[in-house]
C-alpha cells in the first residue's frame, strides 16, 4: 500500500525492513519461545544498526541519532515493529523512546548531558512513573496522590506507584508528583528526574503479567519514601506536569500504534504464507472464501489504522496536539491490531499457538495495547466530549421533522 510518506521516510523504512529481515529475525528465531533476548544480544544488534545508519532514527545527530522528523520516523517504527526485537535494536522501544523525547523537549542542557546522552547511547535505562495503586491516579489522573514538597532547595517526594515499565532496571525515573494541592486537580503537578539509587526509592516488586516471559519487559511497583532530590531535577516547568505529559503521550501513542502495526503486518505475512501452503478439504486454505474474507478485512482495517495514524501525525508535525485524532487512532489501532493478531493465530491452527511462528508471542504482547497509554474507554470519553460539544440545540428544528 502506498502512503504519502516522504521519499526519505520510505527509503529509511525500506532499509529498516531489510535490516529486520536479514539481521533481527534470524536472531529472533533463535530465541523464539525461550523468553527475551539477553542484553549482549541486544547490544550486538544495536551495533549492527549503527553500522547501517539506522540507530536511533528519532534522535538528533548530536545524540548519535539519525535526525528524522516525527512524521518520517513513523514508517521506520512500523518496519522495526515487525519483530519484537526490532524496536530495541533501533533503540526505539518504549518507554526509553518516549522518555528520551521528553528530555529532549523539556530537559535543561545539564539534564540532557546527564540523562539523555547515556540513554541515547543505550548505556542506561529509564522509567516513567505516573500510575498509582488503588486510591491514587490511574485512568483518572486527577486522583494523583504522590506529593513533592520543596524544602531548603530540595524536593522531597512521597508516594506509591505501580506499573512503571522497566522501573526495577531503570537508572532514572521520570516521576509525576503533585506540587500544588490548592491548584485545579488537572494542574499543580510536576515531573521530576529521580535517580533510582536515591535513598527512599524502593522497588517493591515486579508485577507478574501476561507476556512478561516473551519480551522480558517488567512493570514495577515502587514506593517513594522521603526521597530527596536537588531542585535542578525538576523536569520542565513547575506545575506543568500534565501539559508536559500530554506532549509526551500524544506522540508516544502514535509510535506505539506504528510498532504494533508492523507486528500485525508480519503476522499477516506469516499467515498468508501458511494458508497458501496448508491444504484441507481438497485444496489450499487460502482458497476458502471465509479465509480470504478474514484476510481482506484484516488488510482493510490495518490500512485504515495506518492512515489514521499518519493523519494524526501530520497534525502534530504542523504544531497541534491532535488530541482527538490521536485518541481515535489509538483506540482504532489497538482494537484492530488485537483482532488481526487473533485472526492470524486462528488461521494458523495449532501452529498459531506454537512458538515456531512469532504469532503466539505477538498475541501475548498485544493485549496490553488497549490499556497502556490510556484505556479505550478513556479515549472514547475524550472523543465523545468533543463530538457532543458540536451539538447545537437550535439546529434540532432545522434537521428534524418533529416538533416539541
Ligand atoms: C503493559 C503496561 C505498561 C504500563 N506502563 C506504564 C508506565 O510505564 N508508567 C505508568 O505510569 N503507567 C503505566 N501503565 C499503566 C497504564 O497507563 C494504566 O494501566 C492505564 O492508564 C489505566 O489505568 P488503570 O490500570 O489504573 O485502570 P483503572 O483506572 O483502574 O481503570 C480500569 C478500567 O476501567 C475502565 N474505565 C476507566 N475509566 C472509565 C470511564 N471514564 N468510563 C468507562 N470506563 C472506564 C477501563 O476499561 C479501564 O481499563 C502501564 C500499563 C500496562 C498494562
Amino acid at each position: 500500500m502506498e502512503y504519502d510518506d516522504t521519499q526519505l521516510a520510505t527509503e529509511f523504512a525500506e532499509r529498516t525492513r531489510e535490516f529486520v529481515n536479514d539481521v533481527v529475525i534470524p536472531v529472533e528465531r533463535e530465541t523464539l519461545g525461550d523468553g527475551p533476548a539477553d542484553s549482549d544480544v541486544v547490544a550486538d544488534l544495536r551495533e549492527r544498526a549503527r553500522e547501517r545508519d539506522l540507530y536511533a532514527p528519532h534522535l538528533p545527530e548530536e545524540y548519535g541519532g539519525q535526525g528524522l522528523n516525527y512524521r518520517d520516523m513513523l514508517p521506520v517504527f512500523e518496519a522495526a515493529g515487525r519483530s519484537l526485537l526490532g524496536p530495541p535494536a533501533l533503540r526505539v522501544e518504549a518507554p526509553d523512546e518516549g522518555n528520551m523525547h521528553t528530555l529532549e523537549l523539556f530537559g535543561t542542557e545539564e539534564q540532557k548531558e546527564r540523562w539523555l546522552e547515556p540513554l541515547a547511547a543505550g548505556e542506561i535505562r529509564s522509567g516513567f512513573s505516573m500510575t498509582e495503586p488503588m486510591q491514587g491516579g490511574g485512568s483518572d489522573p486527577k486522583m494523583l496522590r504522590t506529593d513533592a514538597e520543596n524544602e531548603d532547595g530540595e524536593w522531597i517526594i512521597d508516594g506509591h506507584k505501580w506499573w512503571t515499565t522497566q522501573g526495577a532496571e531503570a537508572d532514572v525515573l521520570i516521576v509525576m508528583a503533585r506540587t500544588d494541592r490548592e491548584a485545579h486537580p488537572y494542574e499543580g503537578c510536576s515531573l521530576f528526574l529521580v535517580p533510582t539509587d536515591t535513598e527512599g526509592v524502593e522497588v517493591v516488586r515486579n508485577i507478574p503479567h501476561v507476556g512478561g516471559e516473551v519480551t522480558g519487559m517488567s512493570h514495577a511497583e515502587i514506593r517513594f519514601d522521603g526521597v530527596r532530590i536537588p531542585e535542578e531535577n525538576l523536569l520542565g516547568e513547575l506545575n506543568e506536569g500534565f501539559t508536559h505529559a500530554q506532549e509526551r503521550l500524544g506522540p508516544a501513542r502514535l509510535t506505539h500504534c506504528m510498532r504494533y502495526s508492523g507486528m500485525a503486518e508480519r503476522a499477516l505475512d506469516v499467515t498468508k504464507a501458511y494458508v497458501s501452503e496448508r491444504e484441507a478439504f481438497d485444496g489450499p486454505l487460502a482458497e476458502k472464501q471465509s479465509v480470504r474474507f478474514t484476510i481482506a478485512e484484516a488488510e482493510t482495517n490495518l490500512h485504515a489504522a495506518r492512515t489514521m495514524v499518519r493523519h494524526a501525525a501530520r497534525e502534530i508535525e504542523s504544531g497541534g496536539q491532535a488530541r482527538i485524532p490521536v485518541a481515535m487512532a489509538k483506540v482504532f489501532a489497538a482494537n484492530t491490531i488485537q483482532e488481526v493478531i487473533d485472526d492470524c493465530l486462528q488461521l494458523c491452527g495449532a501452529n498459531g499457538i506454537g512458538k515456531d511462528l512469532p504469532i503466539a508471542d505477538f498475541y501475548e504482547n498485544v493485549r496490553q495495547f488497549r490499556i497502556v497509554d490510556g484505556a479505550d474507554e478513556v479515549h472514547k470519553r475524550v472523543i465523545a466530549r468533543d463530538a457532543f460539544s458540536e451539538v447545537n440545540p437550535d439546529e434540532i428544528e432545522a434537521i428534524t421533522r418533529y416538533e416539541e
